[in-house]
């Protein structure tokens, strides 16, 4: 086996996700265009804020014509609960259709199949984990802090890098930038847009993705485009000696050789 490499060989991938479709997302969409980061935004649908209404509290959602801003190709919107219930609070049949109704309503107002999630609450539990997984959900991600910068293990119990506000991440981003990974690395930043309003901190995280943005070794991408481009590399298939890969995907896959780049395109058999 080959180490995996990100698409184009990179080693380092950069990532946001951003939950509750509040109306604060504008700002942070502006950001993520002007420093041309990818991320993903994950949304109750059938929580908004009323047509023609100001927004005036601290935690405003979006009009459901404010929600178009998500409609850019930087951007993958996420399921986050129909009405964001506590995923351990509620009976299974309820379980499926906060999910499936949110993933309903965000195909029809986005388009495309919705494959990822966010926790509501960060709660989950071993349920809640496999009603995802039958409801076409490739990943879900919860509030608990890795502090690392590995590849997650399980992508349906997926544990973000940090929370924008921890006191540990400006660390972690310097040793994202500054090491040589010998193997895939992955800086995955989460939070609440309206946490900027409330702690005053916008500035922050503008410097964050100031100092983020325009790197070459960085693949700059969504949440679902890191989970199955990681999937794709997990279902590569090596003969048995290991001198020969075949990939079953629909996903060319790049892999490390003694500082040499491979690249296994779908359905391609690869000598190594
Ligand atoms: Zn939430």
């Amino acid at each position: 086996m080959l180490p995996t490499l990100f698409p184009n060989g990179l080693k380092k991938a950069f990532t946001l996700s951003y939950d509750d479709g509040c109306y604060d997302d504008l700002k942070l969409i502006e950001l993520m265009k002007t420093y041309q980061v990818r991320g993903t935004f994950n949304v109750s649908s059938g929580i908004t804020r009323a047509e023609g209404t100001e927004p005036t509290g601290h935690w405003e959602r979006m009009t459901k014509s404010e929600r178009k801003a998500y409609n850019q190709d930087f951007i993958e919107v996420a399921v986050h609960g129909e009405t964001h219930r506590d995923f351990t609070k509620i009976t299974e049949p309820e379980l499926v259709y906060e999910i499936m109704a949110d993933k309903a309503a965000l195909e029809k107002e986005f388009g495309g199949v919705t494959r990822g999630a966010a926790y509501p609450y960060g709660s989950f539990n071993d349920l809640s984990v496999e009603i995802l997984k039958r409801c076409g959900i490739k990943y879900c991600r919860t509030v608990w802090s890795d502090y690392s910068l590995n590849m997650p293990t399980d992508w349906l119990r997926l544990r973000p890098t940090a929370h924008h506000d921890d006191p540990k991440l400006p660390e972690i981003i310097e040793t994202f930038l500054n090491e040589e990974p010998k193997q895939p690395r992955m800086l995955y930043i989460w939070g609440h847009a309206p946490e900027f309003k409330l702690h005053g901190n916008w500035e922050m995280m503008e410097e964050y993705l100031k100092k983020l943005s325009g790197l070459e070794d960085v693949w700059y991408a969504t949440n679902i485009e890191i989970c199955e481009y990681d999937l794709a590399a997990k279902a590569l298939e090596y003969s048995a000696d290991g001198k020969c890969v075949y990939n079953p995907t629909a996903k060319t896959v790049w892999l490390g050789k003694f500082g040499e780049t491979v690249t296994v395109a779908p359905g391609e058999t690869v000598k190594l």
